[in-house]
């Protein structure tokens, strides 16, 4: 699908996405950029990437006529957010091309498959997942092995920012957990001494083409991503080589197209140094690869714009060291850094400040109201050497509360 060419029924090439997040607004800002009209599936009337594409369906995931209709609108169609039914994708990908498939996103959405796809890829690639256990019935629980705990008891399917899981020290801890949960389809992971978090990007076209971004290091707080930092260096050089191979082939392993996240830890080893474990993917571009934008020659949505319409993938180069900030809604609530309460009045925060500093890029995600938690956007900080950087998200943060 080239961009500016007409497509068959003589209109200009139209890409498609499935969600409205932010997510999909940043895809669709990479693919106008590159001259495609876009369509975006989302009931919310307000949602951010509705609000900039070309043409909006409001309407629900598995609504037939919206699927319809973004079918006979697009030429190609991805998704932006994981937990779109399978079932719809199938419904697309049978009058239009799909990336990723059905298949791919139903991996990513069960942590009992992906574990599966993982443990297979290690042979490969010789990155392991987490010791686990998958518990879907009373049996499985009674029969889970000791060296398991302590864990995290996650559920299958639907859980992010670190919701839908509960940490258990004991066999009557995690009986209580799994009630707690609702006796749902979970697995146990061991808990592992993690010394830090990393994630790669890979995108994948549909000729195997395969382009693998720098390794991602992140810092959560309460679950939810703070923080990415990515230069030469921000993960052992060793371990981000295994990484990335690893990454490489859950995409190859998977026949996977469009970009693919997978997340990492970085644990102590028990021999004073460290090894990787492969955690969890994520089928759609990632808010630890938002730095992309602004330190890369490809972005990660110009990257799934380049695998959805077939067009070629070299390697990216990160021109910068690079520091994402991610900006949650809470930013809003605490001008000079004193947290006022949720209740009161939003203010913005000081964003004249922030652009001052050299190298800062702000990225809004045009929602209409604040809240705490909330991911409204965040602040990409690129320089000439990584002390350059660090120096400016200092004061960023320090301007931010
Ligand atoms: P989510 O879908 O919410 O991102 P994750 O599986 O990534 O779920 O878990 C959220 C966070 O919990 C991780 O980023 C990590 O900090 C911590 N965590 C998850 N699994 C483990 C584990 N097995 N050992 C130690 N910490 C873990
Ligand atoms: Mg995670």
């Amino acid at each position: 699908l080239l961009p500016g060419a007409l497509n068959d029924r003589g209109q200009s090439m139209t890409l498609g996405v499935m969600g409205g997040g932010q997510l999909g607004r940043m895809f669709v800002q990479a693919a106008q950029a590159m001259g495609y009209v876009t369509v975006v599936l989302d009931a919310d009337p307000a949602s951010p990437a509705g609000l900039i594409a070309h043409h909006h369906i409001r309407t629900g995931y598995e609504d037939p006529q919206g699927l319809a209709e973004l079918a006979q609108r697009c030429d190609a169609i991805t998704t932006e957010f994981e937990n779109v039914p399978a079932a719809a994708l199938r419904t697309l990908a049978a009058q239009r091309p799909v990336a990723p498939s059905a298949d791919c996103v139903a991996v990513a959405q069960d942590r009992i498959a992906e574990k599966a796809h993982f443990s297979q890829c290690a042979a490969i690639s010789g990155v392991h997942p987490a010791p686990n256990a998958t518990i879907e019935t009373a049996g499985q629980l009674a029969a889970v092995a000791d060296n398991l705990l302590p864990g995290i008891l996650k559920t299958a399917r639907l859980g992010y920012d670190g919701k839908g899981q509960i940490r258990v020290k004991t066999r009557a801890e995690l009986a209580a957990a799994w009630e707690q949960l609702g006796r749902v389809a979970c697995v146990l992971e061991k808990m592992l001494p993690l010394q830090s978090e990393c994630s790669v990007l890979v995108a994948r076209g549909a000729d195997g083409q395969v382009a693998v971004f720098p390794v991602q290091n992140n810092t959560h707080h309460d679950g939810i991503l703070a923080i990415t930092e990515v230069h030469e260096g921000a993960v052992p050089v060793d371990l981000a080589a295994r990484a990335q191979a690893s990454t490489v082939a859950i995409a190859n392993h998977l026949g996977y197209v469009g970009v693919l996240c997978v997340e990492y830890f970085v644990v102590d080893n028990g021999r004073g140094g460290s090894d990787l474990v492969v955690n969890e993917m994520a089928p759609r571009p990632h808010n630890s690869g938002h730095y992309t934008q602004n330190a890369c020659d490809v972005s990660q949505f110009e990257a799934q714009v380049r695998a959805l319409a077939g067009l070629p993938l070299p390697t990216p180069r990160a021109h910068s060291p690079a520091l994402m900030v991610n900006l949650l809604g809470d930013l809003w609530f605490q001008p000079n850094g004193v947290r006022a309460e949720a209740s009161e009045q939003p203010v913005s925060p000081p964003w004249a400040q922030v652009l001052a500093l050299p190298g800062t890029n702000l990225h809004l995600y045009g929602k209409l109201s604040a809240r705490p938690g909330r991911k409204m956007g965040h602040l990409n900080i690129t320089g000439a050497t990584l002390a350059k950087v660090r120096g400016t998200a200092a004061q960023v943060l320090t301007l931010l509360g």
